[in-house]
């Protein structure tokens, strides 16, 4: 299957949720903010900054409401040591002031029950970067969520309206959602729209940390979270 180049994985035990470092404010922007930012990140982590394989993450949850792909199923991932193949990664491109949206934290919910599904069987525990290693990340919002448990509630009912194109699950995405994710996901070469598009030198803004596993006083180091794949 045409899927992400990382190594491969089945990683049963959760789902782990990260941020941005820095805020980025996508809550207030278009979801093509959200996408742009993906590439970004993709591009900075697959660079001469990190030569990874693939963007560091499984998914993203972005504030409108949507799960876009990253390494998708069955991947290692470059994002928390000790678990980078033992859970799949969320992250919400967040940063210390940004809102986690309801839509966000549903779609989190909603990626957690569609990997709960018997035919990749994860286990139901969500948790936060700062569990597996000392960083700053998800940040104190999402973390306080991960430890209420409000990602590990049900999904709500469908609040977003349908984005023609969008790849990803919207809240309250039943089968044919699902579906097309598997499809993007298992086509990934032809159908994810970033695939194999590095940023253009010169138009991003600069970004102090697009990885998203330090917390912005670590920009001069390595990211803690990261640091070998
Ligand atoms: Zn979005
Ligand atoms: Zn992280």
């Amino acid at each position: 299957m045409g899927a992400s180049p990382a190594a491969r994985a089945a990683p049963r035990s959760g789902l782990v949720v990260h941020y941005g470092g820095s805020d980025q404010g996508l809550a207030a922007r278009d979801h093509a903010a959200c996408l742009a930012y993906w590439r970004r990140t993709r591009a900075f982590h697959t660079g001469p900054a990190r030569g990874w394989a693939d963007i560091g993450y499984s998914f993203m949850a972005c504030p409108h409401g949507y799960v876009i792909e990253g390494r998708g199923l069955y991947r290692v991932q470059a994002a928390q040591p000790g678990g980078n193949s033992s859970h799949y990664s969320v992250t919400l491109a967040t940063g210390p002031t940004d809102p986690v949206t309801p839509e966000q934290v549903n779609a989190v919910r909603e990626l957690r029950r569609w990997l709960m599904e018997p035919g990749t069987s994860v286990a139901g525990r969500v948790l936060g970067h700062r569990d597996f290693v000392s960083t700053s990340c998800p940040g104190d919002r999402a973390y306080a969520l991960v430890r209420s448990g409000a990602f590990e509630q049900p999904p709500g009912p469908g609040q977003n309206t349908e984005v023609p194109g969008m790849l990803g699950l919207r809240i309250g995405s039943r089968g044919a959602a699902v579906k097309l994710l598997q499809l993007r996901i298992t086509g990934r070469a032809s159908a994810t729209p970033w695939a194999g598009a590095g940023s253009t030198p010169g138009t991003d803004r600069p970004r102090p940390r697009p990885c998203g596993c330090a917390g912005p006083t670590s920009a001069a180091g390595p990211c803690p979270g990261t640091a070998t794949r």
